[in-house]
């Protein structure tokens, strides 16, 4: 089977592609805004913009973010754009850490929603996430994002720090891949 992933990032690309080596899979920008305020409102806005192109196909959107508890859930679904600037990752990075300079709590979440387009058009929605804790400083160099700041909880390393094997293993990426997995079947 294939599947388009409505997603340019290449990074969440790759990760998505090696959870599911059974899979074709192509991917194509929804160019859609994301003008919800839920991660999963989010991800239905991109996937519905990209299945409207690909009528019968199975289709396969993402939107995630950082959610830190001592900021009220900042920065959210604003996480690619916390600073300004889309995808400008140093900026983000730089933000986060002033926000939380003097804050104990750094208590914090990946959130990743899913919406899957079935080749019938019927839409599902899932949600994973990956608890942990915001560092005082940037640890490594693999990953993408917060990534360099972030510790799973259980774990001493960062996301940039552990194999992507790994972080594939537990990121809220791949736990909302599993249930994505169980929706489209068999055949992931
Ligand atoms: P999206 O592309 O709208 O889903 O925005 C995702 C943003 O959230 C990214 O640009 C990153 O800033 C952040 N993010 C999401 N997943 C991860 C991850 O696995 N590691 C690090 N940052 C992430």
């Amino acid at each position: 089977m294939t599947l388009v992933l409505a997603t340019h990032n290449p990074a969440k690309v790759r990760e998505i592609a090696e959870m599911l080596p059974r899979v074709e899979v192509s991917c194509e920008d929804s160019a859609a805004e994301e003008t919800a305020d839920t991660f999963a409102g989010n991800a239905l806005i991109k996937a519905r913009a990209v299945a409207a192109r690909h009528a019968g196909a199975w289709v396969l959107a993402d939107d995630s973010g950082l959610v830190v508890d001592a900021l009220g859930g900042e920065p959210g679904v604003r996480s690619a754009r916390y600073a300004g600037r889309d995808g400008d990752t140093p900026a983000n990075n730089a933000l986060l850490l002033k926000n939380l300079e003097g804050v104990s709590d750094r208590s914090a979440a990946f959130v990743c929603a899913m919406a899957v387009i079935d080749p019938q058009g019927a839409e599902h929605v899932v949600e994973g996430r990956c608890t942990g804790s915001i560092l005082a400083a940037p640890r490594g160099k693999g990953g993408f994002g917060y990534d360099p700041l972030f510790v799973p909880d259980g774990g001493e390393l960062t996301f940039a720090e552990l194999p992507a094997e790994e972080k594939n293993r537990i990121s809220h990426r791949a736990r909302a891949l599993a249930k994505a997995r169980a929706i489209i079947g068999g055949e992931a």
